[in-house]
């Protein structure tokens, strides 16, 4: 089996400057406990890491005491949450991605000339959640089968964005159905998807539809960006395609019939970890 290491691969600008603040943070705190409102990123390694260094991960702002300081994760926060960490005093250091920070902009700006929008993307996911948090009344939909019960008539002006993490079939699918149902509709490419995302969503098409057969998504359960991979690599042909978040996971998955593997990684999937893989699959193709 041909192992290929397919690029972009390591930490993208989002994460690589939320764990440099976390870190930054951490190392000023003068032994005083920091907290990380929901995991910094999605990756347990990572999390792992930052826990060992001091970081207290919380899932709401009633864990945190009054005066502390708080990180809010690269997913972003809906308003209400920032209001309360203001009202609690509470000393915020904001990691929140530039994309995920452009799109909260463009459904305000929405909101504002009275445009309602449609957030494509799962609306359990801490971006998802922080975005709908802006406004309210914007409806979430996760697939174009959805569109058919968007609330708001067919003359309606409408806008659209994208949990920066989506599928590139996603994306097509749901735009499409959008299109047909709302000639108004407004796209704008700062409600799109990342360009992390794209670039490696990319990656994996072009290594498949290149003869690649098949993909292995290094990356945690809970990361979007990662399980996307494994749907794009699918969605392109690929006769194997798996996710792997641990050398354990790597290690258990059955590779046979593999002639071209092609290995990407999420966003937030620390590099020392692909190496670890890459030596390991390696070893296994010996
Ligand atoms: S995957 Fe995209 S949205 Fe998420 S942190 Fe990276 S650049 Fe930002």
């Amino acid at each position: 089996m041909i192992v290929e290491v397919l690029q972009p691969h390591g930490f993208c600008m989002g994460v690589r400057a939320a764990v440099e603040k976390a870190s930054r943070t951490l190392s000023l705190s003068s032994g005083k406990t920091v907290y990380c409102l929901h995991e910094l990123v999605h990756n347990e390694q990572v999390v792992a890491e930052l826990k060992a260094q001091g970081l207290r991960f919380v899932e709401s702002l009633d864990e945190v005491p009054d005066g502390a300081t708080v990180l809010f994760s690269a997913h972003g926060v809906a308003p209400d949450v920032r209001a309360e960490a203001q009202r609690r005093g509470l000393a915020v250091v904001d990691a929140t991605c530039p994309f995920v920070a452009r799109a909260h902009r463009a459904v305000r700006n929405s909101a504002a000339r009275g445009v309602p929008v449609v957030v494509v993307g799962h609306a359990d996911h801490a971006e998802v959640r922080g975005v709908v948090g802006e406004v309210p009344e914007c409806s979430v939909v996760t697939s174009a089968d959805e569109v058919a019960a968007l609330p708001f008539p067919a003359s309606s002006p409408l806008g659209v964005l994208f949990q920066t993490t989506l599928s590139f079939g996603t994306v097509r699918s749901v735009l499409g159905a959008l299109k047909a149902r709302y000639p108004h509709l407004e796209t704008s490419s700062a409600a799109d998807i990342c360009t992390a995302t794209r670039d490696r969503q990319g990656a994996v098409e072009a290594f498949v539809r290149g003869g690649g057969d098949g993909v292995l998504a290094l990356g945690s359960a809970g990361s979007s960006n990662t399980n996307r991979l494994v749907e794009v690599a699918r969605a392109a042909g690929a006769s194997f395609a798996a996710r792997a978040g641990t050398l354990e996971e790597v290690c258990a998955l059955d590779f046979a019939g593999v002639r071209r593997l092609g290995v990407t990684a999420g966003a937030s999937t620390p590099e020392d970890f692909l190496e670890r893989v890459v030596d390991a699959l390696s070893l296994k193709g010996r």
